[in-house]
């Protein structure tokens, strides 16, 4: 794809399309971070939800938003497939994971992009650089489980053993993924306690652990002080799961670099400046102990 980013704007409209989205901290992030550069930036949240709107509602949306002249939009539940026919180029990690969550209006087009693996691939990078891929475990095959999964192969997972209560999701999921990565092994189902003695590493891509949904989505006395464990569940950002790792001695990575990394890498392209991804950082932990 030919524009990567909107390089040289001074003032920036932007938004979220998602259903349930009042929560949502993008705005806060985004806007601050353009302030701390010297952009001004607004950031909208166009709520489904309220609204009274479905999925259905998102041709006319887009070009609402691209006539009024937004330069970008984010794109959360339950949007992230049904935008991509609406565009006119995808990068090539949104073509293969099939989801979009940012899209670039620039020069009459609308180029999307997908930054939540490109974050979660960012934050294991920076939080847990050095830890052994060889054998990965990971819990949810959803749609951020679909984003944190591509990110374990490309980060060079040798083998990941997809769980997930929706059988067929974890097994369909895991087929694409052999596809895309034919070198590692991947599975859906099987004995997790099994998976789990033999792993090196847990991913968790469910919401269990959530504020509105709190809990642990496996038994605690399957951590041992060998795995590492990383959640992408943020809100509340220590986990029942990170807080049961870490008594078990296990290394950890919270949902919060996630988060941050998905918004600095959206924040480029809306902007083409780069943003300083440690104050990002910062700022989102601060919101989260609010
Ligand atoms: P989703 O509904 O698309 O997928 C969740 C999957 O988990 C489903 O397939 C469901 O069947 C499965 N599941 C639920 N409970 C389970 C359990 N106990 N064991 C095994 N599987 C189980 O949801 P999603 O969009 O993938 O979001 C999942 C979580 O990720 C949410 O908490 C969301 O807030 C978080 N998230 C975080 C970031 C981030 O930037 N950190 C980004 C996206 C999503």
């Amino acid at each position: 794809m030919s524009v990567e980013t909107n390089r040289g704007a001074r003032s920036v409209l932007v938004g979220l399309i998602g259903a349930g989205i009042q929560g949502s901290l993008s705005p806060a992030m985004h806007e601050r971070e353009a302030r701390e550069q010297g952009l001004a930036c607004v950031y909208r949240r166009i709520d489904l939800e309220t609204l009274g709107l479905d999925a259905d509602a998102l041709p006319a949306l887009l070009e609402a938003a691209e006539r009024m002249g937004y330069d970008g939009l984010n794109i959360t539940y339950p949007c992230k497939q049904a935008v991509i026919p609406l565009l006119d180029e995808l990068s090539e990690d949104a073509r293969a994971l099939g989801a979009v969550n940012t899209v670039l209006f620039k020069d009459g087009k609308r180029f999307g992009f997908n930054t939540d693996w490109s974050g979660f691939t960012r934050s294991f990078q920076s939080g847990l650089p050095d830890v052994s891929l060889a054998r990965v475990v990971q819990l949810g095959a959803g749609g951020a489980g679909a984003a944190v999964a591509h990110a374990a192969l490309g980060l060079g997972a040798e083998q990941l053993a997809l769980f997930d209560v929706d059988h067929t999701r974890a097994s369909s999921l895991a087929a694409e993924l052999q596809r895309r990565f034919p070198a590692a092994k991947v599975t859906a189902g099987g004995s997790l306690p099994d998976a789990m003695r033999h792993a090196t590493g847990l991913i968790h891509a469910t919401p269990t652990g959530m504020a509105k949904l709190p809990g642990m989505p496996l038994p605690a006395e399957l951590l041992h002080r060998d795995h590492w464990v990383a959640d992408v569940v943020y809100f509340p950002i220590r986990t029942a799961l990170i807080e049961a790792a870490q008594h078990a001695g296990c290394r950890t990575l919270t949902g919060g670099g996630m988060a941050v990394y998905q918004a600095v890498d959206a924040f480029r392209i809306f902007t083409g400046v780069e943003p300083n991804a440690e104050r990002m950082y910062a700022h989102l932990q601060a919101l989260l102990e609010r």
